[in-house]
């Protein structure tokens, strides 16, 4: 029970998605949201991200808990998988519809594409053709969140300031896809606010998604968490690491206490060299003791050679 007049406990987590094995960008996720909960004596969560079926890889998921725990890192609780939740997605969908702030939308993506009046920084911002009723031709109806004309702001506790006007960048977005599928903005916050989530840690590519999710904590009436985004990893082509980089950036059991060493070292900590051959333990022992956010910076940064 935490009684009034004192703090909350900090409650972070990290949530990967089991698409394949753990790459740099990911550790860094996990350490920085784990070290930014246990430095406030907090709680810290585990979520897999398996929402869509086809991207999942069987296996990896274990595989990614068992290098985790192999590292050190201690989790609290019982681990989340998105794809056991459907239900109570569904539940908070019929609570936004009951509160008529959703619509069903049968626009095709060309039909959107077509009507767009200019093009969001993730693809065509939805016109609201569907709003007073569906007009596309569609017969598989998605259900999107109706949006209102406002500037959402926020304090990254990184990035610092940010802004967005949801309706001009955006638009009305989708909760439910037209395949049934959830969408993942959706599932996020039902999740962290169902374990009562304060502190969200997690790569600055989603610092554009984070605007849309304060909006549906506010249309859910439920407080905010805190936001932390990290620097954005790059390959040797400048580009946003990812599987498509092959294995040089890739956690694994041989590589993954220089790994985290190294993670310590791209989020601006000062963790010392004869720490380099140290066990996945005692760098986060160390961490749990120094680590400093305001060290980070928000600057991308090329993967070390691991
Ligand atoms: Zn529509």
């Amino acid at each position: 029970m935490v009684s009034a007049g004192q703090p909350a406990q900090v409650v972070g987590r990290f949530a990967p998605s089991p698409t394949g094995p753990l790459h740099f960008g990911s550790l860094l996720a996990a350490l920085g949201s784990y070290l930014l909960a246990r430095v406030a004596g907090g709680r810290w969560l585990l979520r897999v991200e398996d929402l869509d079926p086809p991207r999942v890889v069987p296996g990896a998921a274990e595989e990614i808990l068992r290098l985790l725990e192999r590292l050190g890192f201690a989790w609290d609780g019982e681990v989340v998988y998105q794809s056991r939740r459907s239900a109570r997605y569904q539940q908070l969908v019929e609570q936004l519809c009951e509160q008529r702030q959703v619509f069903d939308c049968s626009c095709s993506r060309r039909e959107i594409l077509l009507s767009a009046p200019h093009p969001g920084e993730e693809g065509p911002v939805y016109p609201g053709t569907c709003r007073l009723g569906p007009v596309g031709r569609r017969s598989e109806r998605a259900i999107r969140l109706l949006v209102a004309d406002e500037e959402i702001a926020y304090t990254d506790g990184v990035f610092g300031p940010q802004r967005q006007n949801l309706m001009q960048a955006i638009g009305d977005f989708v909760l439910r896809r037209a395949d049934g599928l959830f969408a993942y903005q959706l599932a996020v916050v039902v999740d962290d606010i169902d374990a009562g989530v304060t502190q969200v840690v997690r790569g600055a590519d989603l610092l554009s998604s984070t605007p849309r999710q304060i909006y549906l904590y506010r249309c859910l009436q439920q407080p905010l968490p805190d936001y932390y985004h990290l620097p954005l990893v790059l390959g040797a082509d400048q580009e946003k690491l990812s599987k498509r980089h092959g294995p040089s950036a890739l956690i694994t059991q041989q590589n993954s206490s220089l790994a985290i060493w190294q993670a310590l070292r791209f989020l601006g900590q000062p963790v010392p060299d004869e720490l380099r051959r140290a066990s996945g333990r005692e760098l986060l022992s160390w961490g749990e003791l120094n680590f400093d956010h305001t060290r980070i910076s928000t600057r991308a940064q090329l993967a070390p050679g691991l």
